[in-house]
């Protein structure tokens, strides 16, 4: 920075469209990137672009308050975070580079005999699918979070299910880390390009119009998030999806204080620290379907006394800054990864306020599909007709422990 930014080699490539590629990734987020690096990586195609409107990263990947677990309890779900984790678990060898994956630990927290009766059964899911989880009674959550309000009466503290293996990571590295990867085995990422239209003929893509061209593609896969009613509506498609924006918080930095993500479902609260000290929180939606990444007070209110009642302590820190994200909520709160009505189009979306952590499966899961035309075998639920059919997955209870 000292130096203007001169001197420095760009980490990836900066390419013009080319006329026609074998498949084309709409979305340069975290799916993104990530199922164009696997399409390269597992399946060998390399004549690929990932065509972006603004810069990598840009989206959600780079807003979301950045937990990773593996806690999900349907059958469908928990395999498929699973696999997640393993590869979260091998990321920064796979793709040399720092995330800086931190497995500091998740705590959700449980308020009543009903809720740990609740989260007995999700660890033992936990476990049954081969990660791990620690039921924590009151004593238990106090040893390890001794700054929490253990005197308050309106959700007083029974204890809490630990997980070892959830933490945190540096979310735009992860961009960062999957787009050099992809552009290494020679993915074109194409920035500052919107696509504007999809090219169907006789029920076959046959590419996209972009606001840098026309460009062919055999394939096409949309990833693109808080946009997928949007772009999906270009093939003619109306998704069973709904955008809301979700805010999130950081404090200005403090000196190390708290070493676990804490999830506070009765307050719909959660927090954790970054690696640069601030205190990062949020909370719910704010309830009203919307394409505007900004949020409202009425939510930052919310959060902000939920936080005062769990910790009374962080009255005393400042607030450094807040911002949302648009999020793609499907009506049982699981994901899409699957074909379209159109030959040749597959979508990837429905992540709603998780998929940071589903960013290397995800990607992992599109690529086979896209690569084999079959769904691979831990996402082979994530159904788009399944709210016709009612095959639904409906874990959208997990908001107490969202994100
Ligand atoms: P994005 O990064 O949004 O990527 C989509 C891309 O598509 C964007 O870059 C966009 O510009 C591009 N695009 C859209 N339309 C077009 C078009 N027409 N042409 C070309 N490009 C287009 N998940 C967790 O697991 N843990 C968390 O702690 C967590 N916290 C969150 C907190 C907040 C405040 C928010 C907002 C989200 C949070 N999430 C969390 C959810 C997670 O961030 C998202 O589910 C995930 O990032 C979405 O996938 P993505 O990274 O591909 O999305």
């Amino acid at each position: 920075g000292l130096f203007g930014n001169k001197g420095w080699t760009p980490a990836w490539r900066n390419p013009a469209p080319k006329a026609e590629y074998d498949m084309i990734i709409i979305g340069g987020g975290g799916h993104g990137l990530s199922t164009a690096y696997y399409l390269a990586k597992n399946h060998g195609y390399t004549n690929i672009a990932v065509v972006e409107k603004g810069y990598l990263g840009s989206g959600n990947i780079g807003r979301n308050t950045t937990i990773v677990r593996a806690n999900y309890f349907l059958p469908g779900n928990s395999e498929f975070y699973s696999h997640s984790m393993k590869l979260w678990e091998g990321m920064e060898a796979d793709l040399n580079y720092n995330v800086m994956h931190s497995q500091r630990g998740l705590i959700n927290l449980f308020h009543s005999d009903g809720q740990r009766d609740a989260f007995v059964r999700r660890g033992n899911m936990m476990i049954n699918q081969g990660d791990d989880a620690e039921l924590l009674d009151r004593e238990g959550v106090r040893a390890l979070l001794p700054y929490l309000d253990f005197e308050q009466t309106r959700f007083p503290i029974y204890g809490g299910l630990l997980h070892r293996r959830g933490g945190s990571a540096r979310h735009d590295a992860v961009a960062w880390g999957y787009a050099r990867g992809a552009d290494q085995r020679g993915v074109d990422l194409i920035q500052n390009c919107e696509v504007t239209g999809i090219d169907i003929e006789n029920g076959v893509v046959k590419g996209v119009q972009t606001t840098r061209g026309a460009i062919r593609a055999k394939k096409v896969g949309i990833i693109v998030a808080g946009r997928s009613g949007q772009v999906a509506a270009m093939a003619g498609m109306r998704l069973p999806i709904e955008s809301h924006v979700l805010q999130a918080f950081v404090s200005e930095g403090l000196k190390p204080v708290i070493d676990h993500v804490i999830s506070f479902g009765m307050g719909h609260f959660y927090i954790s620290q970054s690696d640069k000290g601030g205190l990062v929180f949020g909370g719910d939606l704010d309830f009203y379907a919307s394409y505007a990444s900004r949020g409202n007070l009425p939510m930052v209110e919310h959060v902000m006394e939920a936080g005062m009642t769990l910790m009374p302590m962080i009255g005393r820190a400042k607030v450094l800054r807040s911002w949302g994200g648009i999020m793609d909520m499907t009506p049982d709160g699981s994901p899409i990864i699957d074909k379209t009505p159109v030959e040749g189009l597959y979508i990837d979306c429905g992540w709603n306020y998780g998929g940071f952590k589903a960013v290397p499966a995800s990607g992992w899961c599109m690529a086979h599909l896209m690569a084999t035309d079959t769904p691979h075998e831990v996402a082979a639920k994530f159904r788009l007709d399944r709210f016709r059919t009612g095959h639904i997955l409906d874990e959208e209870g997990t908001g107490s422990q969202h994100n």
